[in-house]
């Protein structure tokens, strides 16, 4: 099967304790189809300026992912943006954000992707979100983003609102859904969430992992226990691409189908923050990520207390 993302396609300025990097292929639509395209097909909106090199788009390309979504805009500018990170790799400080050509971007899908079922509304203004999905006609599982950047300004955060009305699972990091909902509780958060409609809350938590909450019940799935970290970037987007791509590769939302997902996230975004940019999802394989996925089960497994004790020991 097939997911479809809107999202930024960035030029990113990375600084973390490990290093500094310009102008790397970046943004959250990229790392999401760069993470998904390992599990299934991809196809791409976004826009892009003159200066992208092509090389960038060869690298989406030779994912097989499907940029007939993708517009360029000749005289114009391509999003950038600038972030740096300090010790605590979980909180990234944006230094600067120029949404260039996002600025006046009106999204307009192939017809071959109004029927796509798998749909990702990837970071980016509220308003470009809605108007995709508006243009889907029957998505199955609709997945959603955002970040600090739209929820602090009033306007943008009332078409978030709108946005979460209409989708089926929110992901945001912890620190998000606190700024959304008002609520330091997690998983009061995550119910005033689930209240708008959606089926299951995301939260992200950076090296901890991700914990979903849905009416069917809690779920916390472990980040992949790495010992190299060196660009926590694009993280949450590798998540959601490994949890979306194994649902559209499945066919299966069911919870004890996004539990399975929401593992190939986390084994899918260690593979991200491993080096810099979009290094370590380009280099990952199939053998590598059931390696991973299997480490992370042994990791994560332990017994009920109901097993009678011989059959424990
Ligand atoms: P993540 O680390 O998963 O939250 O995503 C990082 C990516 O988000 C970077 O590659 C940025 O280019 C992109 N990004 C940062 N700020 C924004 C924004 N305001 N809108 C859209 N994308 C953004």
């Amino acid at each position: 099967m097939t997911v479809l993302v809107i999202g930024s396609i960035a030029l990113d300025t990375l600084e973390t304790p490990f290093g500094r990097a310009e102008e790397l292929l970046g943004g959250a639509g990229s790392y999401f189809s760069l993470a998904a395209s390992v599990l299934t097909n991809v196809q791409m909106v976004g826009v892009i300026g003159a200066d992208l090199p092509e090389e960038h788009l060869e690298t989406l390309r030779s994912r097989g992912i499907d940029l007939g979504g993708v517009q360029r805009v000749p005289n114009g500018k391509t999003f950038r943006w600038a972030g740096r990170y300090e010790y605590d790799m979980n909180v990234a400080q944006t230094i600067d954000t120029q949404l260039n050509v996002f600025g006046d971007f009106r999204p307009n899908l192939p017809e071959n992707y109004r029927d796509t079922e798998y749909v990702y509304l990837a970071n980016i203004t509220p308003r470009l979100q809605l108007e995709v999905i508006e243009q889907v006609r029957k998505p199955k599982f609709v997945g959603l983003d955002s970040m600090n950047f739209w929820i602090g300004n009033p306007e943008t955060k009332r078409d978030l609102t709108q946005v979460i009305k209409r989708v089926n699972a929110v992901f945001m990091n912890d620190a998000e859904i606190r700024q959304y909902t008002g609520k330091y509780n997690l998983f009061e958060a995550a119910r005033d969430v689930l209240s708008l409609g959606p089926q299951v809350v995301l939260m992200k938590k950076g090296e901890h992992g991700a914990v979903a909450v849905s009416r069917e019940g809690i779920f916390v799935a472990a980040a992949y226990p790495l010992e190299t970290v060196k660009d926590p970037t694009g993280a949450g987007d590798s998540f959601a691409g490994g949890l979306m791509g194994h649902l559209a590769q499945t066919g299966d939302t069911s919870w004890a189908g996004l539990k399975r997902a929401m593992i190939f996230g986390s084994v899918i975004a260690s593979f991200a923050v491993e080096t810099f940019g979009t290094d370590g999802l380009l280099r990952m394989t199939p053998e590598a990520i059931a390696a991973r996925y299997e480490t992370l089960r042994q990791c994560t497994m332990f017994e009920s207390l109901s097993q009678p004790t011989e059959a424990r020991t």
